[in-house]
């Protein structure tokens, strides 16, 4: 039937929906339509249609050693895959994983937005959200693939990744590096306050 060109829409249903979401979430066409199970075409006609405008091309994030550059990307990788890991069901494929991803993603993005002291780089970042979707989603694969594991630290018993293949090195918990971190931080602070107040009284004594 001729239907003058018009493209129907309605039988994707709640792919339509979840490619709608990633979108909005700031996902890249090739993981809407790896979550959603749609080609190329359709994920960049859902595009077009919410925001008017081509989808972004280009290469995707990819850093297998992207979780040791930072302690602060250690920490959004670890609230994040903790998530998935709690919540996800191994077993969920298709749609089903790509709802749960798409709603431990919001949660993750409301979780670090309410973070009461961030750091320089996650103040820098957009409601604090140093995890990109897209490097969200790469983190996910190197999950399932076994190349990142989760690690209970002995001091703090905070659980954070490691890469699966370290074993030789010694393993840092981001969370004690970043209390430590914070530790310097207010010590150089004070040390620099109280070196200050003595030029201060110095010069205010010079005067008389
Ligand atoms: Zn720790």
């Amino acid at each position: 039937m001729n239907n003058g060109g018009f493209v129907d829409l309605s039988h994707f249903g709640v792919e339509l929906m979840l490619a709608k979401n990633l979108f909005n979430l700031g996902a890249r066409t090739p993981i809407v339509c790896a979550l959603c199970g749609i080609k190329r075409k359709a994920a960049n006609r859902i595009y077009w249609l919410a925001h008017r405008q081509a989808p972004i091309k280009g290469m995707l994030p990819w850093d297998p050693q992207w979780i040791e550059r930072s302690t602060v990307n250690n920490l959004h990788a670890s609230i994040f895959l903790g998530l998935i890991h709690d919540y996800v069901p191994e077993h969920y494929d298709g749609i089903a994983y790509g709802q749960q991803f798409c709603d431990a993603y919001a949660l993750y993005c409301r979780i670090v937005a309410h973070n009461p002291k961030p750091s320089h780089r996650e103040s820098a970042s957009e409601h604090h959200r140093v995890l990109d979707i897209n490097r969200a989603w790469q983190l996910t694969q190197q999950l399932r693939a076994s190349t990142l594991r989760f690690v209970t630290c002995l001091t703090c018993h905070a659980r954070h990744l490691c890469l699966h293949q370290v074993t030789q090195r010694p393993i840092h918990c981001p969370v004690c590096q970043t209390q430590t971190g914070i530790r310097r931080r207010q010590s150089r602070v004070l040390r620099t306050f109280s070196q200050n107040a003595h030029k201060t009284s110095a010069i205010c004594l010079g005067r008389y």
